[in-house]
């Protein structure tokens, strides 16, 4: 019997206890407390022993599936492998010991880094300056909408309240939009997966902001019409945000600042490596065209006269055109950190090779799978690709079968049902940092889960088999979580 057979999480009983404390010394202190505040009766806290208490975590940790564990071609995330190299250097006592108060003297490493960091951002992106503050790619979205608000309102130009999202967008682009106080006007996608430039000239006005793009989107396209867009919404006064979590495909190839980008946001933990997944920690900095560098939130990294590195904050200064403040400091430094080993250790030649290879490894799965599954759009892609469930629907086998039977054969299911524009969306990426085995393992597995799906259907209406919990209840799991002691009682 497996641990997880037996789903114990109530472990504890009156008297059984993990820890030994000295015994008290200060019982005066405890005295001058005044009595109302005072505890009256015991915390509730689990009573366990030591042994307990490291089986129930490391039981636990082995439940979990993570890149470390298996392949995890999730669409959209860029669940590459983390090289253990940046956790080492991420977690030196120098960088995890600092303080976000510190004197900025006593932190001029840690703000070179910063320097040193935002400098390889610009170079690899073609923007001006960034600001490494936002915690995450939404956080980032969030962060650049405000740029432009900000941008458009200190130029007196008021009435743009309008943003322009795709429908293929990632569902954070109109929350985000919507979060800062404008108005989303969807635009429609062409046949071929990309913007539809017919549908989006008649939205062109004096009261665009502005358009969020992803690019390639997230069917893995490339927007070649790119140019032409930049120049449209140039033409009518808006702003071009790009959405660069799919950055991983372009990256060390072409720059979204060459593509005539105003504003984007990087997501860190997906393109740079960083163990990501159920809500962090990420960072997903901004950057910008020299344009906007003055509306960056605060604080701000800047260099003294006499050279040395500081974080500036001048919000309510007279002339201060800053989009405000978004983080209480400079970031998520651990993450930025990881970020900043990994773009070291690839170094200026293999940076390059990112974005090639992911797209290689992408097409290779696309080709080698596209008989057993439906493929609506079929040109090259990009990154990551997207199937509309099996070729043959006669079984009625769906793409939650498919996802679920996946985890039996020990892979991480690729993201499903999104994008929203097919019924029965399979979005996959693989990146670049599988081996061509493991890519053709997963071949072989998804056309055994194709022949199942003919000769043995129920095997896959019932899956998963081997997990330690089995189809559950999604919704209730997120709106009614059990998370802590005493919660399943
Ligand atoms: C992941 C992702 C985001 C959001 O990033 P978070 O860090 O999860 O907030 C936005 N857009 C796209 C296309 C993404 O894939």
């Amino acid at each position: 019997m497996k641990y997880y057979d037996k789903l114990i999480f109530e472990l504890s009983s009156e008297g059984k206890k993990g820890y030994a404390l000295p015994s008290m010394t200060w019982k005066d202190t405890v005295d001058d407390i005044p009595g109302n505040l005072k505890r009256q009766t015991m915390p509730e806290l689990p009573q366990v022993s030591e042994p307990e208490v490291v089986r129930h975590y490391t039981n636990l940790s082995n439940m979990n599936f993570g890149v470390d564990t298996g392949f995890y071609p999730l669409g959209s995330c860029t669940m590459k492998y983390n090289p253990k190299i940046n956790e080492e250097i991420a977690s030196s006592g120098r960088f995890s010991g600092i303080h976000p108060l510190q004197p900025a003297k006593t932190v001029q490493g840690v703000l070179g880094l910063y320097e040193d960091l935002e400098h390889a951002l610009c170079e690899l992106t073609g923007m001006s300056a960034f600001t490494l503050n936002p915690f995450a790619g939404a956080h980032g979205e969030l962060t650049g909408l405000m740029i432009i608000r900000q941008y458009h309102m200190k130029r007196g130009d008021s009435g743009r309240t309008k943003i322009i999202v795709p429908d293929s967008a990632h569902g954070t682009n109109p929350a985000s939009a919507a979060v800062c106080g404008l108005e989303v006007v969807q635009v429609k996608s062409a046949e071929d997966g990309t913007i539809d430039i017919d549908s989006l000239k008649p939205l062109l006005d004096d009261t665009v902001a502005g358009i969020m793009m992803t690019n390639p989107n997230t069917l893995g396209l490339f927007e070649k019409n790119i140019a032409e867009i930049a120049s449209l919404v140039h033409g009518c006064g808006g702003l071009l945000y790009y959405d660069g979590a799919n950055m991983n495909a372009l990256l060390g190839v072409v720059r979204p600042g060459d593509m005539g980008f105003d504003v984007l946001h990087l997501n860190l933990h997906k393109t740079f490596s960083a163990p990501h997944g159920g809500g962090g920690p990420g960072a997903g900095p901004v950057g910008v065209s020299g344009r906007l560098a003055d509306y960056l939130p605060e604080p701000k990294l800047c260099r003294l006269e006499y050279g040395s590195l500081s974080m500036k904050e001048d919000m309510h200064g007279k002339d201060s055109l800053t989009a405000g403040r978004i983080s209480g400091f400079a970031g998520n430094f651990g993450v930025l950190v990881k970020a900043y080993a990994y773009i070291l250790m690839l170094g200026r030649e293999n940076v390059r090779m990112v974005g090639p290879l992911a797209v290689l490894a992408a097409n290779y799965l696309k080709e080698s799978l596209k008989k057993e599954f439906s493929l609506p759009i079929e040109s090259v892609c990009k990154h990551e690709f997207v199937f509309d469930g099996l070729s043959d629907k006669n079984s009625g086998i769906t793409t939650l079968d498919v996802a679920k039977r996946l985890l039996d054969y020990g892979f991480h299911a690729p993201t499903v049902y999104f994008p929203l524009l097919f019924h029965q969306s399979i979005m996959i990426e693989p990146t670049e940092t599988e081996s061509k085995d493991t890519l053709d393992s997963f071949v072989t597995v998804m056309k055994l889960i194709a022949a199942e799906a003919k000769d043995n259907p129920d095997i896959l209406r019932t899956a998963p088999h081997d997990t330690p919990v089995r189809r559950i209840d999604e919704t209730a799991a997120a709106r009614n979580p059990k998370l802590k002691y005493g919660d399943l009682k």
